[in-house]
């Protein structure tokens, strides 16, 4: 019906006047489909890419379950080229795999990476389940975890004998409690971009993400509200004081980043990282910049999906004042984006300095002061 409309209108402009079909004998009504439609910019600005970062950058998440020998040496090559100092591996795992994964990354290249623990979720009904998984951590710890990770299936997916596991659920306060004794940071993943909770229409900014990805849609029939998720986790963080937590991908505010500053100023506690978020910023350049320089001490380097030719993007963005490019996946938003131009000050504590705060143990030596 619409399709229809809209040929009838280019027809009518195509003989009345001026418009891009004046002259033609007959307007272009060829089909598409977004995935099709792939403008080529005729813009001319400067450009500039940045394959390398300005300063040496702690990677706060990545994931190299079991990367060791030739494969390592690789991709240690890979992050001098780019210029990553530190790389943090949240997929350390728990226990002997975790000593496992320690040994094979830290043993090998003892400066240049962090591994994480998770946590070990068999037996949740247990009463004994909240001493044990403190314990775990403890040996964990010992045995050369510098954080804890905490994947998204926490609260989405996690259930026990009574269903669906809370993200502030008190069975977990030991945990959180360890991480405070020691200083390790917590990174928690929860929820999914809001998009990926509304419906797949015309209107959703996800759309293309949900054709071709159907396995990420979260609609209420098999999943919490988005917003009861957040709120989740901004009791967990209340709750724990003493512990700080990186909430992962901007915590899925990056689309409010008035609101991402109100929960910041609510919670000392609350660090955040923009891993896969990188369009959220690119689209709000003012609005981003300003929200790095006032919360300059809040904000880590984080990637996530490890892709070595997509860090340049997140380079360009931070340092760039660069007008209207393109970002590596369409599906994450259909628009340009925008350079932040970000001070150098700022620069070096998002890249750096924040994490050198915030993670134990990394050896300062391979950054500037
Ligand atoms: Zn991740």
């Amino acid at each position: 019906m619409h399709i229809v409309a809209l040929g009838l209108a280019l027809a009518l402009s195509a003989q009345q006047g001026p418009g891009p079909n004046r002259g033609r004998e007959k307007p272009m009504d060829v089909q598409m489909t977004i995935d099709d439609y792939n403008p080529k910019s005729l813009l001319v600005v400067p450009e500039h890419k940045v394959p390398r970062a300005k300063y040496p950058f702690v990677d706060v998440h990545n994931h190299q379950n079991r990367a060791s020998g030739a494969a390592l040496d690789k991709l240690v090559k890979e992050m001098d080229d780019i210029n990553m100092g530190v790389m943090v591996n949240l997929t350390g795992r728990y226990g002997k795999n975790l000593a496992e994964n320690v040994q094979a990354q830290k043993g090998k290249y003892p400066k240049r990476f962090v591994i994480f623990a998770n946590i070990n979720f068999e037996n949740l009904d247990d009463p004994g389940y909240a001493d044990k998984a403190g314990k775990q951590l403890e040996e964990d710890i010992r045995n050369g975890a510098q954080g804890l990770k905490i994947f998204k299936n926490f609260g989405m997916d996690l259930k026990d004998a009574k269903g669906r596991v809370t993200v502030d659920d008190p069975r977990f306060d030991k945990v959180f409690e360890v991480c405070g004794k020691h200083k390790i940071p917590v990174l928690i993943h929860t929820a999914e971009p809001l998009g990926l909770f509304l419906p797949m229409d015309g209107n959703n900014e996800r759309w293309l993400e949900l054709k071709l990805h159907p396995g990420r849609g979260r609609t209420p029939d098999k999943y919490p509200l988005w917003e009861n998720l957040m709120a989740e986790q901004h009791r967990l963080f209340a709750k724990h004081p003493k512990t700080t937590f990186i909430a992962a991908h901007f915590g899925w505010f990056g689309h409010d980043l008035g609101k991402l500053g109100q929960l910041l100023d609510k919670m000392p506690n609350m660090m955040i990282e923009f891993g896969a978020i990188v369009e959220e910023l690119g689209r709000q350049p003012r609005t981003a910049r300003a929200f790095f320089i006032k919360y300059q001490d809040r904000i880590l380097f984080g990637k996530d999906t490890y892709r070595k030719e997509e860090y340049g993007t997140y380079f360009r963005t931070l340092e760039t004042g660069d007008e209207y490019f393109d970002h590596d996946r369409k599906y994450h938003g259909i628009w340009k984006m925008y350079g932040l131009d970000l001070p150098d000050e700022v620069l070096r504590k998002v890249y750096y300095k924040n994490a050198l705060r915030i993670i134990p143990g990394i050896d300062k030596s391979g950054f500037p002061k």
